[in-house]
């Protein structure tokens, strides 16, 4: 496959190619745009998804230091009930991290052996000794640390945060990496993960083989998944033909979600 030489990788192009491999060629190589959102506003998942967007949003602009009033009358005015309840959990587990420190929608990129990939941190923050990755999520139910463990995003970000501080620092030696997933529903139960080098090493063979792989697909191995039950989460599913069914597979959905969208600044009234 010719990939586009200056594509950088990301851990929803990685995992979009993990679950299902047409969705990957349609929306990294052919770079078509979704119609399904547009078509299926009230479809469970897309309302989800656009919930998480505007939350993210909301994070973001705390970080940057928008007044906790401002963020807090978006959320109370929001379209989705809950998202009073979790912007007040993230701004109380988290005022104390507002400083420089602290990186609010950091975009990083970098070199995974001979490639590029791309990471875009909800929050980073990095210390002389330390690196703490922070990941927002707005699920229904609490997800399960195991296959949290498992996902890209879990192996890409603490190489590229890795990549970042040492940038910052100029430290050489491998800081302490913790990467915590916060669930805005569950806020006492953060998810946490300690990164050691041994985790950093396997990461990288990992995502080295699975990029090689994709980089050398031709193009007819870019095929529809057999998992149908995947296609019910697909904002691409209008071009494969394959209707919304039911579904209530809630790690599933989120496996599907695209989470590289952009997100624009409240405080300058967008
Ligand atoms: S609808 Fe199904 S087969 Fe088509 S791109 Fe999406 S996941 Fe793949």
């Amino acid at each position: 496959m010719n990939m586009d030489n200056h594509f950088s990788f990301s851990q929803s192009s990685l995992q979009s190619y993990l679950n299902c491999r047409h969705q990957f060629f349609l929306r990294y190589i052919q770079r078509l745009n979704w119609p399904s959102s547009l078509l299926d506003p009230w479809n469970p998942a897309e309302i989800e998804r656009q919930a998480g967007i505007r939350f993210h949003r909301l994070a973001q602009n705390f970080f940057l230091g928008v007044p906790e009033e401002v963020i807090r009358t978006h959320a109370v005015n929001d379209d989705d009930s809950r998202m009073d309840v979790w912007v007040s959990n993230l701004i109380n587990a988290f005022k104390s991290h507002i400083g420089s420190e602290a990186s609010p929608e950091m975009t990083m990129t970098g070199k995974i052996g001979p490639f590029s990939a791309t990471a875009k941190f909800d929050l980073l923050v990095i210390k002389a000794h330390e690196i703490h990755i922070y990941d927002w999520k707005t699920s229904r139910h609490a997800p399960k640390a195991g296959w949290l463990r498992r996902r890209v995003q879990t192996q890409l970000y603490p190489l590229l945060a890795l990549r970042a501080y040492q940038q910052k620092t100029g430290n050489t030696v491998i800081p302490q990496i913790n990467f915590t997933y916060w669930e805005a529903s569950f806020p006492a139960n953060p998810i946490i993960f300690s990164i050691g080098e041994n985790d950093l090493r396997q990461s990288e063979e990992y995502l080295i083989d699975l990029m090689t792989e994709i980089t050398h697909q031709p193009t007819d191995n870019f095929y529809k998944t057999t998992h149908q039950d995947r296609c019910a989460y697909c904002l691409y599913r209008t071009y494969c033909h394959r209707q919304l069914t039911d579904a209530n597979n809630l790690e599933l959905e989120q496996d599907m979600r695209f989470t590289d969208f952009e997100l624009p600044d409240i405080s300058a009234g967008k």
